[in-house]
């Protein structure tokens, strides 16, 4: 479904649902405190991290770092798009959703976030096309030059919509220049980095091959770039940062061309990069996804299960790739689907093996591929010597953990019978250790799930100051006028206020809950969801509020200083005596002298 709910209804159906009895439904909860706490659906635990407010009517989990509000939940839990979780969570209320082709509104929230997405696509095109049409110049000559030493036939440039980036530092800048485009629009979608001094921007793709990232609607979402320039100190592939328009955790490279071949073919081949997909693809191989540097997530594993429950890894042959298929099958594994593995031979790459071996040796080792245990377990038992019962011991240890989450009894048990004959020990032991897994209470299987790493402790003023405008919205206006964005150090909370401040929506409007909801960027509602679950509470927010402000423009005052101390040193070194004179003024001024 697409089109757009109107926000009257939205703000109804916000209003009558109740974030407990939704999540309820699919997740046992129990009451803690002011709280309610389960185990989280989005990560594998044995302890419950995953917390639901039902006063501010949002959920965190404090394991994975997940959050956000009643839609949010839906959305994620049953991957479904906005007005679809909108339109569900309506029907459990009685409450029924028109939906209404985009425009037929005036301007509404979600019509001007939706026209701000719209625009950043049209900018990503728009470089998409001057990065193909660069590739033919005469600049593009060593990219076409490499393209053809890795087999890349023209056809598959076209498709894919590969191009090349200049070596200029304002190769886009001043394409966009022309064209009227602001550069913080561009900034945003990460296609210019801001130079530190703060004046201007400079490219952020120089000399590479560029990949368009398009998600499963077609619309381009960012950029991977593959350097060509030789130079050892240049990463070779750099991808777009994540932006209001790209969610690593949802892309998958080439899901819009393979989703038909998918669902055709019963499954579907994840490779690593973008020269192993295209390279499969123009041997006729089409039901083919690639990570390109970003790891497997659960929502990854949501969307591929839409289309299908077969999963073949096919990664690279060395230890980093067969550590990322083992990461990846966890994480596909969790979603109940069926994962293979293709073991190529050392050293080798997808890209490589199909362009040496062609396409039927390739479909053999597909066709013939091992289920993950099994891959696993012989890569483990390849490095044991079996007449050590110690080595024994730990190479089961690194397989029990994946035992212990095969769900289907029988199944377990077929593997628990080929995996004690590999490695010589009895079934009886060898399951014997799986339900001991399963029994321990502290889970080492968390570790390798996407959890986030513990937070940085940032500042508390910061925190606090975007926590109570948050729950109190009709601060935002006082300290809008108090505070810049730029008075943050910390980037995601100067991300969350810097979107606060641009809302424009009557602080009566504002819930934290909708908040939450409008956030765009997935790691920005994370940790907005992790402070509002906070249970401090303060006898006097508004004199918090203040002191908290105080103490940001403090600190941001302290480091002006620093820095026109740094520089007035520099002039004084470089004996450049009229900015010397300024930047003592300034400082004065600054200083209040
Ligand atoms: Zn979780």
């Amino acid at each position: 479904m697409t089109g757009f709910v109107s926000n009257s209804i939205v703000e109804q159906i916000r209003s009558t649902s109740d974030i407990v009895e939704v999540i309820e439904e699919h997740v046992p909860l129990k009451k803690s405190g002011k709280n309610f706490v389960g185990l989280c659906p989005f990560h594998s635990e044995k302890t419950p991290s995953f917390s639901v407010s039902s006063e501010k009517q949002i959920y965190h989990c404090f394991g994975c770092g997940e959050g956000g509000n009643v839609f949010s939940f839906l959305m994620k839990f049953s991957n479904v798009s906005f007005p679809e979780a909108v339109t569900k969570i309506g029907k459990r209320y009685g409450i029924t959703v028109p939906t209404e082709v985009h425009g037929s509104r005036g301007k509404s929230l979600y019509s001007s976030q939706a026209d701000k997405k719209e625009k950043y696509f049209s900018v990503n095109r728009l470089a998409a096309q001057y990065f193909q049409q660069n590739l033919f110049k005469g600049c593009g000559k060593p990219a076409q030059d490499y393209l053809h030493k890795r087999n890349i036939s023209s056809d598959s440039v076209k498709k894919f919509q590969v191009g090349y980036s200049s070596k200029s530092w304002d190769f886009l800048l001043t394409h966009f220049r022309k064209k009227n485009v602001a550069f913080k629009d561009l900034e945003k979608i990460g296609l210019v980095i801001s130079k530190g001094s703060g004046t201007g921007y400079y490219d952020r793709f120089r000399d590479r091959i560029i990949f368009p990232i398009i998600g499963l609607d077609s619309k381009i979402r960012g950029f991977g770039g593959r350097d060509i320039s030789h130079n050892e100190k240049t990463p070779k592939y750099i991808n777009s940062p994540e932006s209001v328009i790209y969610n690593k955790s949802e892309i998958l490279f080439g899901f819009n061309i393979a989703k038909e071949s998918i669902r055709k073919k019963g499954f579907v081949v994840i490779v690593e990069g973008y020269f192993d997909l295209i390279s499969l693809y123009q041997h006729g191989f089409e039901n083919v996804l690639a990570t390109c540097g970003t790891a497997l997530t659960t929502r990854h594993a949501g969307l591929i299960k839409r289309y299908t429950n077969n999963v073949v890894l096919l990664f690279d042959s060395d230890e980093a790739g067969y550590k990322a298929a083992a990461r990846g099958f966890e994480i596909l594994l969790e979603y109940g689907l069926n994962v293979k593995a293709v073991d190529l031979p050392k050293n080798m790459d997808p890209d490589t093996f199909i362009n040496r071996f062609g396409l039927a040796q390739l479909s053999e080792k597909i066709d013939k591929s091992e289920l993950f245990i099994e891959y696993l377990a012989n890569k483990i038992v390849g490095k044991v010597d079996l007449n050590s019962l110690e080595e024994k011991l730990r190479g089961l240890s690194t397989i029990i953990p994946y035992l212990a989450k095969i769900k289907n009894s029988i199944e377990l048990s077929e593997y628990i019978r080929k995996i004690s004959e590999l490695f010589q020990v009895s079934q009886q032991s060898l399951q014997d250790q799986v339900k001991k897994k399963l029994e321990t209470k502290k889970t080492t299987i968390d570790s390798n799930v996407e959890v986030k790493t513990k937070k940085k402790v940032s500042d508390w003023s910061e925190r606090n100051l975007v926590r109570l405008t948050i729950l109190h919205p009709e601060n935002i206006e006082k300290v809008k006028r108090k505070i810049d964005s730029d008075h943050f150090s910390d980037g995601i909370l100067k991300e969350a206020i810097e979107f606060i401040f641009d809302m424009n929506i009557p602080t009566e409007e504002l819930s934290p809950q909708k908040i939450v909801e409008l956030i765009p960027i997935e790691e920005v509602r994370k940790n907005i969801t992790e402070l509002l679950m906070e249970t401090i509470e303060f006898d006097n927010p508004d004199k918090v509020l203040e002191d908290c402000i105080q103490s940001i423009l403090k600190k941001a005052k302290q480091k002006d200083v620093e820095n026109l101390i740094k520089q007035r040193i520099e002039a004084v070194n470089s004996k450049k005596v009229v900015e010397f004179q300024k930047l003592d003024k300034d400082l004065k001024d600054l200083q209040g002298v």
